[in-house]
């Protein structure tokens, strides 16, 4: 008897530039009765988006990943021009991880009706003017509509996000919960390089003395950890970051703080029961890097 693969219609992803295109596809999976996991991304994948989608495929009957950079979370300034665009070697890690469908559409599909409709404003107002918020005017703003857009899209019953991105996570469950998006928002832990750098597409700009130095980030968290756990204040574990970063030439900290878990809220002191969670953020030369880490764990 010939050998045919299980399932035919995993043999290869299918690649939607439209919406129309994407759901001609994805209808018949929901008529089938099939659960649909999402992963958004913006391209340049690495091991950190492919772990998204493999625990998507892993819980999932079809995984759609969506490759979009989406130009109302950049501020002026910002790298939105000279972001890394790698659809085809990111098709490759796709195809490896599992994904079933890839959804790449351009502005045209995204914003149809041009720069007005960019002008949609959405805002949490608890959560989304702090941290990364305050440093990055409009960028949550951006995150929300284009993740409300794509949900509407996809309509899938779970969606996937990486921790490396904590306060957007933490943003968009209260997104789903106050508009009554009907999808499972969940949470994945960072992926980092051997030597402890969280992995990020703006990786690929650190080049030599800049990709030695963007170990700050890490390495501040793991200071802040070890001191904490022996008891040290908050304000001193500030101090210590600050004058840390002075130490690495190329670094600027952008800011550091710690907060609980859920709601973000300030921490004066430290307490299991709130899951503090150091956040920090630092520009190594002129690339922006973020990371975090759970105080106790
Ligand atoms: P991006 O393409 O940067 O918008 O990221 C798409 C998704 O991948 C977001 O949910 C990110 O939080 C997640 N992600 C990015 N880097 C990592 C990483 N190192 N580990 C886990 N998830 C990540």
């Amino acid at each position: 008897m010939p050998h045919f693969p299980h399932d035919f219609a995993k043999i290869s992803m299918i690649l939607s530039r439209t919406v129309d295109a994407l759901l001609t596809n994805l209808h018949k999976d929901y008529f089938k009765g099939l659960k649909i996991g999402f992963v958004p991304t913006m391209g340049a994948l690495h091991d950190g988006h492919a772990s998204l989608v493999r625990r998507s495929v892993e819980e999932n009957d079809r995984t759609v990943v969506s490759i979009y950079v989406n130009p109302t979370q950049f501020g002026a300034g910002e790298d939105l021009d000279t972001y890394p665009r790698t659809l085809e070697k990111d098709s490759e890690i796709l195809q490896a991880a599992g994904a079933d469908y890839i959804f790449a559409p351009d502005d045209s599909i995204m914003y149809p009706g041009g720069k007005e409709q960019r002008e949609v404003l959405m805002s949490l107002r608890s959560m989304d003017q702090i941290l990364c918020g305050a440093k990055r005017p409009g960028h949550f703003n951006g995150v929300l509509i284009v993740v409300s857009k794509l949900l509407n899209i996809v309509r899938p019953h779970r969606a996937y996000f990486g921790e490396k991105d904590f306060q957007q996570v933490a943003i968009i469950r209260q997104l789903v919960k106050e508009l009554f998006f009907p999808t499972e928002v969940i949470g994945c832990p960072i992926i980092r390089e051997s030597d402890g750098l969280a992995m990020s597409s703006r990786n690929m700009y650190l080049k030599g003395e800049y990709r030695e130095q963007a170990l700050f980030l890490s390495r501040a968290l793991d200071k802040v950890r070890e001191l904490a756990k022996e008891g040290t204040p908050v304000r001193e574990l500030e101090k210590t970051v600050a004058d840390m970063a002075d130490q690495y030439s190329l670094i600027e900290l952008d800011y550091f703080n710690i907060r609980s878990s859920s709601g973000l809220r300030p921490l004066d002191t430290l307490a299991i029961k709130d899951e503090p969670r150091a956040i920090i953020a630092a520009f190594c030369g002129k690339t922006r890097l973020i990371d975090n880490k759970a105080i106790f764990s």
